[in-house]
């Protein structure tokens, strides 16, 4: 397909023109997270012709993602399949020019360095498609160590934020420096969330990370886009003063997050525990052998799934990159306790 005419339409726009749809397609691209921002996010990247475009995603796609999670479909959900995966084998039709790189992966300390490897040359900008504070922190630890750019975004109800983290400007731990308690905020398992939220704010993160793509970082302003589609109300947060002089990471250069092995999270909503004994990938064969001995054992393509006896009710998910879900409580120490007993760890 002649790329000429593929990208004619974007092409016309002033700041990216055939000279910025060459660095486009040169670019190298990672998304963390692919759920409801990390589809749309995906979707328009791809369709904007970037080089490589790498999807670290740990789910699996569930009934409930269908309303707004625009790359899946019933048969990604009967099929029990990962999010990367299926994001992949949809973009790949989408755009067969564009190396898609799918990971299903929980991204965490031990392996973010990794994820953002391609080939020994690091990522031209990160977006966030995650939906959680966790991984937004050692997103924002990791790119400010390494000087990359990245992209914020999130949206829960019908209220929605998005802003560009440049190297030697604010960063996330400026305008918001500690964390949030899981439970403190509210998410989209609590508070819902509108499609429309996730379509605007991830719009809003991909034309910042093309700005990046083709070289014009610095016509970004420094600003924080918040909205709220039940008012109808935008609103650009100036950001110029808001560097810190003592922020934590990008002044004081104290990585926490990123120097903070990643325990357990009690995953919002779902009455589950996701633990991670191991930190390295582990042996699926030997794990469904000792499973299969303490309850009804099936093996998906992409993780194996256990209905354990004891206790009742409760079932363990295994993923090759070293995780479980602990299905049955929400307590991190009853989750912990049931996999030291299964896997010895
Ligand atoms: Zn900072």
């Amino acid at each position: 397909m002649d790329p000429n005419l593929r990208y004619h339409r974007q092409t016309l726009i002033p700041w990216i023109g055939p000279a910025g749809q060459q660095r486009v397609a040169a670019s190298r691209v990672l998304v963390i997270g692919c759920g409801a921002l990390g589809c749309v996010i995906a979707d328009q990247l791809v369709r904007a012709g970037v080089g490589t475009l790498r999807i670290a995603d740990r789910d699996i796609v569930e009934t409930t993602n269908l309303q707004r999670q625009t790359l899946f479909d019933e048969s990604d959900v009967a099929g029990q399949l990962p999010k990367a995966i299926a994001a992949a084998r949809r973009l790949g039709q989408v755009n067969s020019q564009v190396v898609i790189d799918p990971h299903v992966v929980d991204i965490h300390s031990g392996n973010i360095e990794r994820l953002a490897d391609f080939s020994g040359q690091k990522p031209d900008v990160i977006l966030d498609g995650t939906d959680n504070a966790e991984t937004r922190y050692l997103i924002n630890d990791f790119a400010v160590r390494d000087g990359i750019p990245w992209v914020y975004g999130a949206a829960v109800a019908t209220e929605g934020r998005a802003m560009a983290v440049l190297p030697g400007r604010a960063c996330l731990r400026c305008l918001f420096r500690d964390a949030p308690q899981p439970g403190q905020l509210a998410t989209c398992d609590t508070a819902g969330v509108l499609a429309p939220t996730i379509a605007i704010a991830a719009s809003y993160q991909v034309t910042l990370a093309l700005k990046i793509l083709v070289g014009r970082a610095a016509d970004i302003s420094p600003q924080l886009l918040t909205f709220d589609l039940a008012t109808g109300r935008f609103h650009q947060l100036d950001l110029v003063d808001a560097k810190s002089s003592d922020c934590p990471c990008c002044a004081r250069r104290d990585f926490v997050f990123l120097n903070t092995p990643g325990g357990e999270v009690s995953l919002c909503g779902r009455n589950a525990v996701q633990v991670r004994p191991a930190p390295t990938p582990i042996d699926m064969d030997a794990i469904a052998a000792k499973l299969s001995v303490v309850g009804t054992l099936r093996r998906r393509a992409y993780f194996l799934q256990c209905d354990l006896v004891e206790p009742p009710g409760w079932s363990l998910t295994v993923f090759p990159d070293g995780r479980i879900i602990v299905q049955g409580t929400s307590d991190t120490s009853r989750a912990r306790s049931i996999v030291a007993r299964y896997f010895g760890a």
